[in-house]
């Protein structure tokens, strides 16, 4: 089934008309698909503006399409929030970062702590994702957004290549009008894709991620991942959980509950012909994990895709009364997507004001989302990690095979042999070496500092 989702499709050229079910009598300054952070975010900036927006969801409370939680970089929050962590009640502040790297029966980990993260403006903090995407509805609520639940948009009308509204599905089954349009329906936009203004996503371009929250007690998280009451960890896994192809894992801690999340692209899942469940199952039983999660319970189970294509995966964002924000836009960066969702969504924002100032919502006015895009962070550190998708796609064993060779290297260190130490060095090296050539190792680690640099 996998492999036929693969097959890439021409996208459908779609050119809806107005019908006898529209609602011409009342038309917004902008409606926007979908709730998520780039949607919410959207829609709060341009009504804080003056603008009458429309923010339409599918799902009938904010996150209800989601599960678990995520963390956010708090430095790119505040500078569109300031000090949103006196409104908003975080999960935990991460002071400790780490990076797993695994096989079946080792964890190799670099680690870092700091209570310098501990205070303003912060670094990172966990959230529940439901509780962060209301706070943030709630703020565009506020600011004079109508925002209707259970709103499921089909499709974009075209007049003449000018979006001009959104088609609703039953029960609405009514067409809505806007100057502007703005797409943060997220990962694999099916409204711009039946719209004729996305291509369909390649699966080699999407991540399939399976999650699962696991309440515990706030004491026993602290006293399983070494932290102060109050603070947070998050964890990236990388070789195991992914069963030999490129892709990562993670844990993030909560005030009562941890998430695990696995995942890798949906290209590989069909190479693997593993199913996304049997991923994270491996880790739950890792000998190492299992302990972590010691009498917790599952409260959540979900799954999601997340764009990894990066720069070069990115379709149109820029078209004649539209803007494609978010997810929707393949603005993810590595797993980073809430901070780069929130800036698309003020960019569009001040796209969207100025359309609205100078009564012309063509391409050319409205390109100035992207001319912020480029200028900021956002589209730079994508840029950055452009090469990082193929260098991963090109190596498909780096972070199985690294893994592994990174925590044979230390079982061998650690381990006491009877011989001396330079005959145990040589003895390393040659155990290193039997599972990769030099000359390998060597050119493999070009490849990396060729991205990187
Ligand atoms: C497992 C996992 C872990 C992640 N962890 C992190 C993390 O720790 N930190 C981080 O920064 N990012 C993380 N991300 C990425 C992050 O979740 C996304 O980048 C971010 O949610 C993108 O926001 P968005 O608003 O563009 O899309 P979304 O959050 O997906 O929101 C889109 C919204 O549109 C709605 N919608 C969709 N279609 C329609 C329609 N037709 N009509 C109406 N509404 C519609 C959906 O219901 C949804 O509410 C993670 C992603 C996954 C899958």
């Amino acid at each position: 089934m996998l492999r036929d989702w693969y097959k890439p499709k021409k996208p459908l050229k779609l050119l809806t008309r107005i019908t006898k079910n529209s609602h011409p009598e009342k038309k917004y300054d902008a409606i926007v698909v979908g709730a998520g952070p780039a949607g919410a975010s959207a829609a709060y900036f341009m009504a804080k503006q003056g603008l009458d927006v429309l923010l339409l969801e599918r799902g009938s409370y904010p996150g209800s399409k989601n599960c678990g939680g995520a963390s956010i970089i708090a430095e790119h929050t505040h500078k569109l929030f300031p000090n949103f962590w006196d409104e908003f009640e975080c999960e935990r502040i991460v002071t400790q970062q780490a990076y797993w790297l695994m096989t079946e029966d080792s964890i190799l980990s670099s680690s870092f702590t700091s209570m310098k993260l501990a205070s303003a403006p912060y670094n990172h903090f966990t959230v529940k994702r439901r509780n962060f995407y209301k706070w943030l509805c709630d703020k565009a609520v506020n600011e004079g957004t109508t925002l209707r639940f259970d709103h499921h948009v089909t499709e974009v009308i075209l007049d003449s290549g000018q979006a001009i509204g959104i088609q609703l599905s039953a029960p609405h089954n009514i067409q809505l009008l806007a100057d502007v349009i703005i797409l943060a329906d997220g990962a694999n936009s099916l409204v711009g894709e039946r719209s004729g203004l996305v291509p369909k996503v390649s699966p080699k371009d999407l991540a399939l991620y399976v999650k699962e929250t696991i309440a515990l007690p706030a004491q026993a998280i602290e006293d399983r991942f070494n932290l102060p009451p109050g603070f947070g960890s998050l964890i990236g896994l990388i070789g195991y959980p992914t069963a030999g192809f490129n892709g990562t894992g993670s844990i993030h801690t909560f005030k009562e509950s941890i998430n695990i999340n696995v995942g890798m692209s949906v290209a590989d899942f069909a190479k693997a012909g593993i199913r996304p469940y049997e991923l994270l199952d491996r880790i739950k039983k890792h000998p190492l994990i299992k302990p972590l999660l010691a009498g917790g319970v599952t409260l959540e189970y979900g799954s999601s895709v997340i764009p990894e294509g990066g720069y070069n995966a990115m379709p149109e964002l820029v078209h004649p009364g539209l803007l494609i924000i978010g997810d929707a836009a393949s603005l993810v960066n590595g797993t980073h997507g809430f901070n780069l969702a929130m800036w698309s969504g003020y960019f569009a924002a001040q796209a969207a004001y100025q359309a609205k100032i100078n009564r012309d919502f063509s391409k050319k006015t409205l390109s100035l989302y992207y001319t912020l895009l480029k200028e900021s962070f956002v589209l730079q550190d994508l840029k950055a990690n452009a090469k990082m998708a193929d260098l991963q796609r090109n190596v498909p064993y780096l972070f199985d095979l690294y893994s592994r060779i990174a925590n044979e290297t230390a079982y061998h260190i650690t381990k006491v042999y009877n011989m001396p130490k330079r005959a145990k060095r040589l003895f390393i090296f040659k155990k290193i070496t039997s599972i990769q050539p030099l000359t390998k190792i060597f050119k493999d680690a070009w490849k990396v500092i060729k991205v990187i640099r």
